[in-house]
């Protein structure tokens, strides 16, 4: 088993990626669950899990507004 850290180069949002080698696991691709870009491409030898650890600051969702 294999432990990683991976983040979106877009967003900054952290995952943890989780490979077990002695496993085949399913082709297909992982999107960043926050702005929906490609993090990984899989080919199905392993099987990968990712899974969202660090969500980003959401800066562009609180706009300051003056009082
Ligand atoms: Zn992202």
């Amino acid at each position: 088993m294999k432990k990683s850290d991976l983040s979106c180069p877009v967003c900054h949002a952290g995952y943890r990626r989780i490979e077990l080698t002695s496993r085949p696991g399913i082709k297909g691709e992982y999107r960043c669950l926050m702005c929906d870009v490609v993090l990984e491409t899989f080919d199905g030898s392993t099987n990968v899990a990712i899974r969202l650890t660090v969500q980003p600051e959401k800066t562009f969702e609180t706009p300051i507004k003056p009082v």
